[in-house]
């Protein structure tokens, strides 16, 4: 069996006991929805301090055994990734920039004390799932397979220091569009009591605890009616940052754009990078710079603010209609979709599916 270039790795494939048919697959992906249906395989590999990484597998997924005082429970030493494949019209199948993946996975890694993954054996696991699971893509509008690579601390122990053991798993999830609604617009609430991310800590790091900390704010904006919260920097409570787990675009009406600069409490997000490449491509002038609260206020209230929009792999562009907080609430243009959203959206949305060139090299044509 051919291991991966130059780790010494191989992936073991263990057959499905029992494969689902296809019948109960379609009624799946007829209706897949996000993060409730899952495909039939798994990858799985192992760390250990003295054998580092070893027993790649793909096979069944299903569940796995811990050990009550596996470190990932008390500690939560854990991270994660989200990608997407995509089927394009020639019936072939591709992921988006998974290197880009790779590379923030470790960058993850290192801030939470965790061993790193060979890029390319992220990139294997992840192309190997797909093509495992390739009957698992849903034709459906927007569809697509999501990917979820995760990486926790698997060692026996209760004390704090970095555990001597990890496991490294790929599942994936058939999924329709993010938002249920499928609203135009959604409406997000400023979360003024809480942060997501203090200087220092580990805002930029792909990791689970920062979604535990932010599901009370979360379930606030609910609460007020809204549909996503967005969170003020942790210093000032001035600084618009990011909602839960998208990053956000301004676009003025002069034509220029804004996104909040990655000052180390904001994830990287990659859509939020592909699009200030396309954005540049199409002579337009986006700036990362800060940007508060109030100015964002007055600038929707004058007109200065046209559009507004978060990003990320789940939900790809998702309009910003209204906001609001204790101090009430202000529209953005229309209060719907902008014009220039939809077209950014539809140039990263074309070359995500294959249906435009893809002049940076971000596709990821699996065979
Ligand atoms: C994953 C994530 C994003 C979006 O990143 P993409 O790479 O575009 O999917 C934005 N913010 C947070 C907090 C995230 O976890």
């Amino acid at each position: 069996m051919a291991t991966v270039a130059d780790t010494g790795l191989q992936f073991t494939n263990r057959p499905l006991t029992s494969p689902i048919s296809a019948d109960e697959r379609a009624a799946v992906l007829a209706n897949p929805g996000f993060g409730t249906k899952f495909s039939e395989h798994m990858v799985t590999i192992e760390w250990t301090e003295e054998r580092g990484w070893h027993d790649a597998v793909i096979g069944p997924r299903g569940p796995i055994a811990l050990d009550p005082a596996c470190a990932v429970l008390h500690y939560a030493q854990e991270i994660f990734e989200g990608l997407k494949a995509y089927r394009h019209p020639d019936g072939s199948v591709a992921l988006f920039r998974p290197y880009a993946n790779a590379e923030r996975f470790n960058r993850s890694a290192r801030r939470l004390a965790m061993p790193e993954l060979p890029e390319n054996v992220f990139v294997e696991s992840v192309r190997r799932l797909v093509e495992a699971d390739r009957d698992w893509l849903p034709s459906v509008e927007g569809g697509s397979l999501y990917l979820r690579p995760f990486m926790f601390a698997s060692e026996v122990f209760l004390g704090v220091r970095p555990a001597k053991e990890y496991k490294y798993i790929v599942i994936a999830s058939p999924a329709g569009n993010y938002f249920k609604s499928g609203a135009p617009a959604v409406s997000i609430w400023v979360s003024q009591e809480y942060t997501r991310a203090a200087p220092g800590g580990t805002g930029a790091a792909k990791c689970g605890g920062n979604y535990a900390a932010s599901l009370v704010p979360q379930a606030e904006a609910i609460r007020e009616g809204h549909d996503q919260v967005v969170f003020l920097d942790a210093v000032e409570n001035k600084w618009v940052e990011e909602l839960g787990g998208m990053n956000l675009y301004f676009v003025f009406d002069d034509g220029t754009l804004l996104t909040p600069p990655l000052s180390g409490t904001i994830l990287a997000g990659i859509t939020r990078d592909s699009l200030l490449t396309l954005a540049r491509d199409e002579g337009l002038t986006v700036r990362e710079e800060r940007y508060s609260l109030d100015q964002w206020r007055e600038d929707a209230k004058s007109g200065r603010l046209v559009e507004c929009f978060a990003c990320g792999t789940a939900a790809v562009v998702t309009p910003v209609g209204k906001v609001a907080g204790h101090d009430g609430e202000f529209t953005i243009g229309s209060g719907g979709p902008g014009q220039l959203t939809q077209e950014l959206k539809d140039r990263l949305v074309a070359i995500q599916r294959g249906e435009a060139p893809d002049p940076h090299g971000w596709v990821m044509k699996l065979s």
